[in-house]
């Protein structure tokens, strides 16, 4: 399975930043990569940087999405919104929506089941808080976000989801999770989705790290073998520090 390496701008970014950008990595190579390349750009960004995105290689993605079709509600971006924008994912209960907007569990699978369904491809964001680390509640709470989540869900196949396990004290901070930490929890994620959607599923999933990923640290994370790939911010504001994590994936990939 390819890696999968993806870019969260938040709320940075123009159109003359992001093409720049994406020229850069196509200058630096992006084309060759096996891995799988994602920028989950601003909304507004997005119609206008496909080309140049598409040039280099490098899928689309949604922040966020809303799950109606169209309707009264203000401020909200459809699923086919985001398609017609150029998107081909979408990004559902990072902690910054989770903790900071106040998206509650059954909000994040509401938005996860209609991206799916509507032909997107999405990535589950779960992690715990710093509190619930040092209480000791670490796997019971991200358990319980990927079992609210994937339980019943109906469209979902292993290919089209993935899973982003990013502890929130470690997103935007400089802490990271060790290695060895980030193994431990891919794998019991590994085997909570194996409990809920069968061993198939469970074994073709690709599980992201994501939380301070940087140049220094990248490799040390994407080669243990639970971890297929990196969900990176701050490093991945700039072509050079994106890049050299994308490059920083296993041999062969
Ligand atoms: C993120 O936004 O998902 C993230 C992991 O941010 P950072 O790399 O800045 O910690």
């Amino acid at each position: 399975m390819n890696f999968i390496i993806g870019a969260n701008w938040k709320m940075y970014g123009t159109v003359p930043k992001a093409s720049d950008f994406l020229e850069e990595l196509l200058a630096l190579g992006s084309r060759s990569v096996r891995s799988d390349l994602v920028l989950f750009a601003p909304f507004t960004l997005l119609p206008l940087i496909g080309e140049t995105a598409a040039a280099a290689g490098i899928e689309l993605g949604g922040q966020d999405l809303f799950w109606e079709d169209e309707g009264a509600f203000t401020g909200e971006v459809s699923p086919g919104m985001l398609r017609e924008a150029g998107a081909t994912w979408f990004l559902a209960g990072h902690s910054e929506r989770r903790h900071v907007i106040g998206e509650s569990d059954g909000t994040v699978r509401k938005k996860l089941s209609k991206g799916l369904q509507r032909g997107l491809k999405g990535i589950l964001c779960v992690g715990e808080l710093l509190e619930e680390r040092e209480a000791g509640r670490t796997e019971e709470v991200v358990k319980g976000q990927i079992r609210s989540a994937l339980e019943g869900l109906e469209t979902a196949s292993a290919e089209n989801l993935v899973i982003a396990y990013e502890p929130v004290w470690a997103i935007g901070t400089g802490l990271t999770a060790t290695p060895g930490e980030a193994q431990r929890m891919h794998s019991l994620i590994r085997e909570w989705v194996e409990g809920i959607r069968g061993v198939a599923f469970a074994s073709g999933l690709r599980i992201q790290y994501g939380g301070s990923v940087k140049p220094d640290n990248a490799g040390d994370i994407l080669s243990r073998p639970s971890v297929n790939g990196a969900l990176v911010g701050g490093a991945s504001l700039r072509s050079d520090s994106f890049w050299a994590i994308v490059r920083s994936v296993p041999d062969g990939e």
